[in-house]
């Protein structure tokens, strides 16, 4: 049976490691690798790894503080931008809702306006009454006009809320 361990290997690495081999061990190390083949293997493989090693630091090239600390800017400006959009957001999602929330009413107010104003009509010109159909169609007109006004304004301020929203992206 090959033996797998060698009481030298762990010498034979740090010296490798260490830019040591072969020239600045001990004598009676160099003979033991000439005949172990386990640190011979060790001593060839540490020193490849160890001359790839140096060849990627060499290559390695710092960047220069300038530009670290221009990016670092930029990141921290980009975050801050993040951050201050994110209630923006909330708020516009709000105001959208609210909005939409408004424009339901004012439909369902005007349906049922609507169906009200139908039945008055009706009524009005059944009985021939003047004074009471000229009443009621001018009440009618009033709040018509009311109505128009918001649901002008909630149609005129949902769009307009919109373009906020998306002009602000
Ligand atoms: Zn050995």
């Amino acid at each position: 049976m090959t033996p797998v361990e060698c009481e030298f290997e762990p010498e034979v690495l740090s010296a490798t490691l260490q830019g040591r081999w072969p020239e600045r061990v001990d004598a009676h190390l160099r003979e033991h690798v000439a005949g172990c083949t386990i640190c011979a293997d060790v001593a060839a493989i540490a020193g490849v790894i160890d001359a790839a090693r140096e060849v990627m630091s060499a290559r390695v090239v710092l960047p220069d503080s300038g530009r670290v600390w221009w990016l670092a800017q930029l990141r921290a400006r980009r975050e801050a931008a993040e951050a201050a959009n994110r209630p923006l957001t909330v708020a516009q999602a709000i105001a959208f809702v609210c909005a939409v929330g408004l424009l339901g009413a004012c439909l369902r107010a005007a349906s049922t306006w609507f169906h009200s104003a139908a039945g008055r009509v009706a009524s009005g010109v059944a009985g021939f009454d003047i004074g009471a159909w000229l009443a009621s169609a001018t009440r009618l007109l009033a709040e018509h006009g009311a109505l128009a006004l918001a649901m002008a304004a909630v149609l005129f301020l949902v769009p307009a809320a919109a373009y906020l929203a998306m002009g602000r992206d």
